[in-house]
């Protein structure tokens, strides 16, 4: 098991480049990773320039914690990780143009075969609910269905990974995938993969591991990095 400070400073870190890639400005969106039986959560309106390791909110699984407030979204985090034991990090970000889908309540259709990398032939659009309740929890863990990704109604999305890393590369993914759809939804609703072909998709993405560096590498290729 990593040791809690260097999940800290990883925490703060992966914040700190979805605010440098774009996909999320201020305070908001939030970050957990697993941690034995509990998990670690960004505290909540905290920006991530000032964020600090010790910031970071310990939680159990029953909602209690010490020190900072968390996250208002901790419910979400904690719902998922209970029922979602094949991830271990949830991040949530208000990226422009996911979330100017999900003000639509537009899904993502398999109008382009990287649909997938979330799991399914759709990215799913839950419906509204108030942010930091239980209902909004409840909604996202249904969207969420087997998929890594889905988009929140009026809101912004979720990327699930086995670790935080990949959870920030999906949700870049995702608003990747969003922005081309708007784009492409300028010229008329653009046709769909058919379901067989998501499939075959899906698997030859399973098999390759896509998106996921392979974990042979040789030792040769590192670059003295810390
Ligand atoms: P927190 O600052 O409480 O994490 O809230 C941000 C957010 O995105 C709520 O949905
Ligand atoms: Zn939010």
């Amino acid at each position: 098991m990593p040791d809690e400070m260097s999940l800290r400073c990883e925490m703060i870190a992966i914040c700190r480049k979805m605010t440098s890639l774009g996909i999320n400005q201020g305070t908001s969106g939030n970050l957990s990773v697993r941690h034995g039986d509990r998990f670690l959560i960004t505290p909540s309106s905290l920006p991530y320039e000032s964020m600090q390791p010790e910031q970071i909110v310990s939680m159990s699984f029953d909602g209690s914690y010490e020190g900072r407030r968390p996250s208002s979204e901790w419910r979400m985090h904690r719902d998922i990780l209970h029922i979602r034991t094949d991830i271990s990090a949830v991040l949530h970000c208000h990226s422009v143009h996911a979330t100017a889908l999900a003000c639509q309540y537009q899904e993502i259709t398999s109008f382009h075969y990287m649909t997938a990398v979330a799991g399914g032939k759709n990215i799913r659009c839950a419906p509204y609910a108030t942010f930091g309740t239980q209902a909004l929890s409840d909604l996202a863990l249904a969207a969420l269905e087997d998929r890594k990704a889905c988009l929140l109604g009026q809101h912004g999305q979720i990327a699930l990974g086995a670790d935080m890393a990949s959870a920030l590369w999906l949700a870049v993914e995702v608003e990747t995938l969003a922005r081309i759809y708007l784009k492409s939804l300028a010229l008329g609703e653009p046709p769909v993969l058919p379901d067989d072909e998501m499939e075959r998709v899906i698997e030859q993405m399973r098999r390759m591991s896509y998106g996921q560096a392979p974990n042979d590498a040789p030792d040769d290729l590192a670059n003295g990095c810390p």
